[in-house]
């Protein structure tokens, strides 16, 4: 992460494409920076504007259009948030924000404007613990960001250490976009660590385009695997990137030669910031449909929309 690219200047000129004016990316960068780890770059083509994989984290101009139904907010995580960094929003699983540190910076991403708590204290992690440990009902705790993978192991394993000692919970959940953009992250002493408690790990990636998952990437995704880790993809529906049934195949098809199920398909989440992004729902539920007819069943995602307060995602296709 420390090698990793934090301006639209130097990344263009790694690619060998044209400099946008500097006052037009300051002004699209806004709050969150740039941040694009040399292993995704690599996997960018040299001079093509429109590569997938540089679309998912190039500031763009219309970043600043303001647009009615646009929220800094648009999941109203706060209001399901009792203590800063523990969301709760679905049923009997807990979802903990535990860092707000990201190996990649996605301009798509909903919690772009998130106010990430300094997760750091233990002041924090006492908070989420109690809070835990008062529902008996919740058997399942989401570590979410951010992305906890930031995390080292040894502060990451504390945590599931802690996570472990709470009698009702059972599973585990990471959800990380670590092993896709730095695959190196995924050694075998994490992996061994995700093992090392009670809880039955699952973990969650993140790929929106079948040129994310390169022979690296497949090694890092097969160390999960091979330890026994259920992996499951979720993706976000991005107009330019992944809005084609052919993209999308591959996608999928990339995805299970990886022993990876596709679980989601996102609809966009209306952010400040990223309407550009935007398809209509008729397209993607149309794109499932596609799929359906070109894939085996276990290999099509869901198509959902998360609603704000409603417990579980609104299945569109
Ligand atoms: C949907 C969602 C969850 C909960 O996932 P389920 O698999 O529906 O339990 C957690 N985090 C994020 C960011 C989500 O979008
Ligand atoms: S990795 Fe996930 S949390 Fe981080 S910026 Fe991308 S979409 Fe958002």
């Amino acid at each position: 992460m420390r090698r990793a690219v934090r301006d639209a200047e130097t990344l263009c000129r790694m690619l060998d494409l044209p400099i946008p004016p500097s006052a037009s990316i300051a002004a699209a960068v806004g709050s969150f920076p740039v941040f694009a780890p040399l292993e995704f770059i690599a996997r960018m083509r040299p001079g093509d504007p429109r590569d997938p994989l540089l679309l998912q984290v190039l500031p763009m101009s219309a970043e600043q259009a303001v647009v009615a139904g646009d929220s800094n907010d648009p999941l109203a995580e706060h209001a399901a948030s009792p203590v800063p960094g523990l969301l709760e929003k679905y049923a009997r699983r807990t979802l903990i924000v535990a860092t707000g540190a990201c190996a990649v910076h996605c301009r798509y991403c909903f919690r772009r404007h998130f106010p990430y708590v300094r997760s750091r204290s233990e002041e924090a992690l006492d908070a989420w613990l109690v809070r835990l440990h008062a529902d008996p009902s919740v058997d399942e705790v989401v570590l979410s960001g951010g992305d906890p993978l930031t995390l080292g192991d040894e502060r990451l394993g504390n945590l599931l250490d802690r996570l472990d000692k709470i009698p009702h919970l059972r599973r585990a959940r990471l959800h990380t976009r670590l092993p896709i953009v730095i695959p190196r992250r995924v050694t075998r002493r994490l992996v061994a660590r995700l093992r090392s408690t009670r809880l039955a790990p699952i973990v969650v990636v993140h790929a929106n385009h079948a040129r994310e998952i390169d022979e690296p990437v497949a090694a890092s995704l097969a160390r999960l695997v091979d330890a026994g880790i259920p992996v499951l993809n979720q993706s976000v529906l991005l107009r330019g990137v992944n809005d084609s049934a052919a993209a999308l195949e591959d996608l999928c098809r990339t995805l299970v030669n990886a022993r990876v199920i596709p679980y989601y398909l996102h609809q966009l989440d209306r952010v400040a910031g990223a309407r550009h992004f935007e398809t209509a729902d008729g397209v993607g539920e149309r794109l499932i449909e596609e799929l359906r007819a070109r894939l085996p069943g276990y290999a099509v995602p869901r198509f959902v929309r998360e609603i704000p307060g409603e417990p579980a995602k609104r299945v569109l296709a």
